[in-house]
């Protein structure tokens, strides 16, 4: 029975509710009275529940699909305005005992180079990525639970948080791992983590469970239950993801909503990010292996979709994708994305990118000044913005503020100050030229006359060698 209440994962993520949902999507895909009713509540913005966000995916009218597109867009600008928060990943072990069949990191994968990273060399690689303007971090590390145990992560995360080199600093480390305990997730909060980062890469738990087909990550329901026990840990801020390309992409949104809705009904908060992963080549991964793969326009036209159902949600995307469909997503809907990712471990320390221990191909493989400039060419606010859970705002406060908009009053004055940052510490002349125009330009946009002075002044502070201000 589907209950988005219930804790078990085969009734919050119920098969035959998502086979019921394609089956009316597929009915109602060209019904435009339907349709439009379903914009008309995604324009109140208080988003949409998997069925109609199901028949929204599915219907093939050009003008309605194109309505959706908009709508999209001017959500995300609602929502987002027009900034981009910038972050990286960090990989820190590719040792792993699941056996994971689209990942290069795989258990029986016999000729990937295994490597864990020593203190010392987190530190090196912190300091790597504090040198290009980075603040955010996602780290990511294989599950094992005699080389990465937890307590290694944690050790990892008070290291990451201790380094402070020249005016670098890392300021929100998120947290990509297996899914573990409630009192492993109590651990991580107390280590001061941002968001709790957990890809589902399928719901279909048959699929899911040949795609998994050893290890521990094989327990469907263990996995699915995972952001439960994470904010019974006291996490409130969770990512979820899908790996698209594994299983049909209408059942992956479909499930992908409904896991959305079960945290909003039984915890009262969403997820505070989505990430739209698609499957790419790797060390002894071929993506045509798996013949559910999808086009740009389909992973754009689900971009548009999760924007149009979520819309309080961050939007997150890779540079498993290249510069042109990124482009394209940041006009849909995705508000995050990273810049100048190695996805090896001890990648940043390195002066060529390195490919031994690569967990998937870079597309977009731009500097992280590169990435900042084109960004704003494109009249777009890089952000390295990491305030909210520094200043409490989180879980149900931080939703609260999304949901209302009051946070755009933070977010917009903190994209200006941390750019300003990253223009006096990292950026190149150039860059730094075309920065300053825009901050001086957005300052305008902020509403209040009082903050707008406040701004000023530690745009001032910033010049003079002071650093993070926030709101
Ligand atoms: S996806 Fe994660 S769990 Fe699976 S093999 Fe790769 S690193 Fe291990
Ligand atoms: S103020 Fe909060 S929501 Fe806004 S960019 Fe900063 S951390 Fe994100």
């Amino acid at each position: 029975m589907y209950n988005p209440k219930s804790l078990k994962a085969e009734e919050f993520i119920n098969h035959e509710e998502i086979l019921e949902t394609l089956e009316y999507a597929e009915k109602n895909k060209n019904n435009v009275e339907v349709i439009d009713k379903i914009l008309e509540k995604a324009r109140e913005l208080k988003g949409l529940s998997h069925r109609e966000a199901s028949v929204l995916l599915a219907c093939e009218i050009p003008e309605k699909v194109e309505e959706v597109y908009k709508l999209a867009e001017q959500i995300k600008k609602d929502f987002y305005g027009n900034r981009i928060v910038i972050f990286a990943p960090l990989y820190l072990s590719n040792y792993c005992v699941n056996g994971c069949v689209y990942c290069p990191y795989h258990h029986q994968n016999g000729t990937i180079p295994r490597k864990k990273l020593t203190q010392e060399e987190v530190k090196a690689e912190v300091i790597a990525l504090q040198d290009m303007g980075h603040k955010r971090l996602a780290i990511e590390a294989g599950e094992d639970p005699v080389n990465n145990p937890i307590e290694y992560i944690l050790d990892c995360i008070k290291t990451i948080y201790s380094i402070q080199h020249k005016n670098g600093a890392i300021r929100r480390v998120n947290v990509n791992i297996a899914a573990t305990t409630v009192e492993n997730y109590r651990r991580l909060k107390e280590a001061g983590i941002g968001t709790y980062i957990l890809f589902q890469e399928t719901y279909h738990k048959e699929s899911y469970e040949k795609l998994h087909p050893t290890g521990p990550k094989h327990n469907y329901a263990y996995h699915t239950e995972a952001m439960d026990r994470a904010m019974d840990g006291g996490i409130d801020d969770v990512g979820l993801g899908v790996l698209f390309g594994l299983e049909m992409y209408k059942y992956e949104f479909a499930g992908l909503l409904m896991h959305a809705e079960h945290l909003e009904a039984v915890h009262g908060v969403g997820p505070h990010t989505i990430s739209v992963p698609r499957v790419k080549k790797a060390d002894d991964i071929d993506p045509d292996a798996f013949d559910n793969g999808i086009s740009d326009e389909i992973f754009e036209k689900i971009a548009a979709c999760i924007r149009v159902a979520v819309p309080y949600t961050g939007m997150i995307i890779s540079t498993r994708e290249n510069e042109k469909v990124r482009k394209q997503m940041l006009h849909l809907g995705v508000s995050q994305i990273s810049g100048a990712s190695r996805t090896s471990v001890g990648g940043y320390t390195q002066e060529e990118r390195p490919h031994d221990t690569e967990q998937f191909d870079v597309s977009d493989q731009r500097t992280l000044d590169d990435v900042v400039k084109w960004l704003m060419d494109m009249d777009y606010i890089p952000s390295f913005c990491t305030a909210c859970y520094r200043e409490g705002r989180t879980g149900d406060r931080f939703m609260a503020l999304c949901k209302s908009k009051q946070i755009q009053n933070c977010c917009h004055p903190n994209a200006l100050m941390t750019l300003k940052e990253f223009l006096e510490d990292y950026a190149s002349p150039e860059t730094k030229k075309v920065g300053e125009k825009l901050i001086e330009k957005e300052i305008d946009n902020i509403g209040k006359e009082k903050v707008k002075q406040i701004v000023r002044e530690r745009l001032k502070k910033i010049e003079q060698g002071d650093r993070d201000f926030r709101f």
